[in-house]
């Protein structure tokens, strides 16, 4: 059965697809360095990396 998100309309293939693209794209990240919140992994990467000058895994 297939699924849309809520947040960005995107098409998932199902249930488990879904958690995978929430997790991804729409999971609130801290940064560990200054503790602002970002709405998703890629932002936070690209604050990281600008604001702090370094590139760090989740
Ligand atoms: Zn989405
Ligand atoms: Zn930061």
């Amino acid at each position: 059965m297939e699924k849309v998100c809520d947040e960005c309309n995107q098409r998932l293939k199902d249930d488990s697809h879904l958690a995978v693209h929430l997790n991804t794209y729409h999971r609130k990240s801290f940064c560990a360095v200054c503790k602002q919140e970002f709405d998703n992994a890629q932002i936070l990467k690209a604050h990281v990396k600008n604001v702090h000058g370094f590139y760090h895994h989740i």
